[in-house]
């Protein structure tokens, strides 16, 4: 699950992006309006955290001009600001939830999971498809009699693969939900996931699709 913060305050930054990293996101940080608002035009975001008050470009006017290119990515405002008019018009604009600052990491963290979920279109903490349950709130996975607590990359990689079940994704797409910009990525490192994963739950965990990518077993 790849992240974008939009957010000029250092020290919030700075405690989002590793409080989301530790939970498994691959985290991107934009310092400024501008630049917020041109990672969402390259890049491909599963949710962004936008903050209202930004240098260069504000807040709302990146999120107008996201939904003005129908770009539907949850989104959720944080704002220092206590003038209800902001948060009204950030979410008549198409923000899907705010918090107002100062907030607890814990609750930033409920809150994207509830929008993650509600954007994969399931009210539950746990992904289940038929075969593989993996448990959004306390990274555990059960496959055939096995179950276990994921690390973190281990977490993001089945989530990817257990989000829209049954979908084929290449080694791209989900080197794109598992790294942001700062990461170094090695060119096999999707596949040490995969091995780490396979080895833990069995081979038939995730399958190979010749050509194409990976897809998560679902019998
Ligand atoms: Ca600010």
């Amino acid at each position: 699950m790849r992240v974008l913060i939009i957010e000029d305050d250092r020290m919030i930054g700075e405690s989002l992006v590793t409080a989301l990293r530790n939970g498994g996101y691959s985290v991107d940080w934009a310092r400024d309006g501008e630049t917020g608002n041109s990672s969402l035009k390259t890049d491909t975001y599963d949710l962004v955290l936008l903050d209202l008050g930004l240098p260069k470009l504000p807040g709302l006017e990146v999120l107008k001009q996201l939904r003005q290119r129908k770009n539907p990515v949850p989104l959720l405002i944080l704002t220092a600001r206590d003038s209800i008019t902001d948060r009204v018009q950030g979410l008549d604009l198409g923000a899907d939830d705010y918090l107002v600052k100062p907030f607890a990491l814990e609750e930033v963290e409920a809150r994207i999971r509830v929008l993650l979920r509600r954007n994969a279109g399931h009210a539950e903490a746990t992904l289940n498809n038929g075969a593989i349950t993996l448990n959004t709130l306390t990274k555990e996975v059960q496959y055939r009699g096995t179950s276990l607590i994921l690390s973190a990359r281990e977490y993001a990689l089945m989530y990817a693969l257990m989000e829209k079940p049954g979908k084929v994704l290449s080694r791209a797409a989900l080197e794109e939900k598992l790294y942001g910009w700062d990461d170094e990525i090695s060119s096999n490192t999707v596949e040490v996931y995969i091995y780490a994963l396979r080895k833990k739950l069995g081979n038939s965990v995730i399958r190979n699709i010749r050509g194409l990518g990976y897809v998560a077993a679902s019998a």
